[in-house]
């Protein structure tokens, strides 16, 4: 075990040597923020400073352009880990959810462990998800098999508080589509009135709200209502956003407004179709990385949140590291960057994914990262329970994991 400590404290002095590295490459996709699945720019910057440092990249893997997988052999037989990087920005906002700092912290966490490669076992890989904040490019790289061989995935969010995870919520979105008759108002009866259908269903799931679990919340728009209230709407649309703290009881909701868009398609006379966005699933916790990444934040003297005081109930975001959460054994620290004031998706909190103050907090989490990563690589039995208790919430159908609320 002291071999492990001895490590640990290397690769943390390896994150000293790149902090500037670390940091600047944070700035530059800070910079110049793009769009989920058009990261062009932001990719190829990660995937130099990983081809730089010895790693086997390829660019565009699982069909998404703007992916990369980027991995460091050992050469030693051993686990094999997976730094999840995320790097896409927000409309209007840039990187105000700090994604610029995901992306670079991944990256440094491998290189930091690849410059210390020899006294190591195993694999480490770094795998650019794409469009977190749109159709989750997590989704994708899971089906396609990315995850299939890899023991532990490892990433960070920067959020206004400090803690070894956070607990996300399941989301689903769809999109509904009436297309009924269009007419003249003055007779009505000659037409189809596609608007019908989406308020009906509006009202239908605000009828229904009352009888679902009280986790579940929802938000829409009317995309497309029509054109004049002289003109009976031909075609009506509407998007439907829902959450609720487990993926298996969101489903239950999706197929309730399923069903009621068929009933009400068939009420009003128009054609129905229902186009389901990739559902975002809530994070499983690991209470065994957990408790790795607690002991790294400890032993850096940086102080955190207890894992049982992030309710569910209190924070309600979606990611689709939820869905890495349910095929992996993995862990997502959250670190401040800025005061508790200070929500996601906010101009402040672009400012401060770029705040000169938060350059050691930066190199700071990239340590925490690279030192839980030897934990993963180098004790056998840490690994070992945290592959025994993802298997347990798996067998059980991620029902009753921990650290969950109980209805
Ligand atoms: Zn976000
Ligand atoms: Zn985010």
């Amino acid at each position: 075990m002291e071999e492990i400590g001895v490590l640990k404290g290397l690769v943390a002095r390896e994150v000293d040597g790149l902090e500037s590295s670390i940091w600047e490459t944070s700035s530059a996709i800070h910079a110049n923020p793009e769009l989920g699945m058009k990261e062009y720019e932001s990719s190829k910057l990660l995937c130099s400073e990983l081809e730089k440092f010895g790693f086997d990249v390829k660019l565009g893997v699982g069909g998404l352009p703007t992916s990369f997988m980027a991995t460091f052999d050992t050469g030693v037989e051993g686990p094999h880990i997976c730094y999840l990087a995320e790097y896409d920005a927000l409309p209007e906002l840039g990187h105000a959810c700090g994604h610029n700092i995901i992306g670079s912290t991944a990256v440094f966490s491998g290189v930091a462990l690849s410059k210390i490669g020899g006294k190591l076992r195993g694999r480490i890989t770094v795998l650019g998800t794409p469009d977190e904040e749109g159709s989750g490019g997590k989704i994708p790289l899971i089906k396609a098999g990315y995850f299939r061989d890899v023991d532990a995935a490892i990433m960070n969010h920067p959020m206004n508080f400090t803690a070894p995870w956070m607990p996300t919520v399941a989301l689903g979105e769809l999109t509904v589509k009436f297309t009924g008759k269009g007419a003249h108002y003055s007779t009505p009866h000659r037409g189809t009135n596609a608007l019908d259908g989406v308020l009906l269903t509006l009202n239908c799931l605000n009828t229904l709200r009352h009888g679902f679990r009280n986790d579940v919340i929802f938000g829409y728009t009317v995309d497309r209502g029509g054109i004049n209230p002289s003109v009976i709407p031909d075609v009506a649309t509407a998007r439907i956003a829902v959450k609720s703290t487990d993926v298996s009881n969101l489903r239950l909701v999706l197929a309730t407004v399923h069903r009621c868009v068929k009933g009400i398609g068939s009420t009003v006379r128009a054609k129905v179709e229902v186009t389901d966005a990739p559902v975002y699933e809530e994070s499983i916790p690991n209470l065994t990385l957990i408790e790795a990444v607690s002991n790294n934040f400890s032993q850096l003297g940086i102080s955190f949140k207890s894992p049982d005081l992030m309710s569910r109930s209190m924070i309600y975001i979606s990611t689709d590291y939820g869905n890495v959460s349910h095929v992996v054994p993995s862990v997502s620290p959250v670190v401040a960057i800025s005061s508790a004031a200070v929500g996601l998706h906010t101009p402040e909190f672009a400012r401060a994914a770029i705040d000169k103050k938060n350059r050691r907090t930066v190199a700071n989490i990239t340590k925490v990262m690279a030192m839980t990563g030897i934990d993963v690589l180098m004790n056998d039995r840490l690994l070992e329970n945290a592959k025994k208790e993802f298997n347990r919430y798996a067998a059980a159908g991620f029902k009753d994991t921990p650290l969950s609320p109980v209805y």
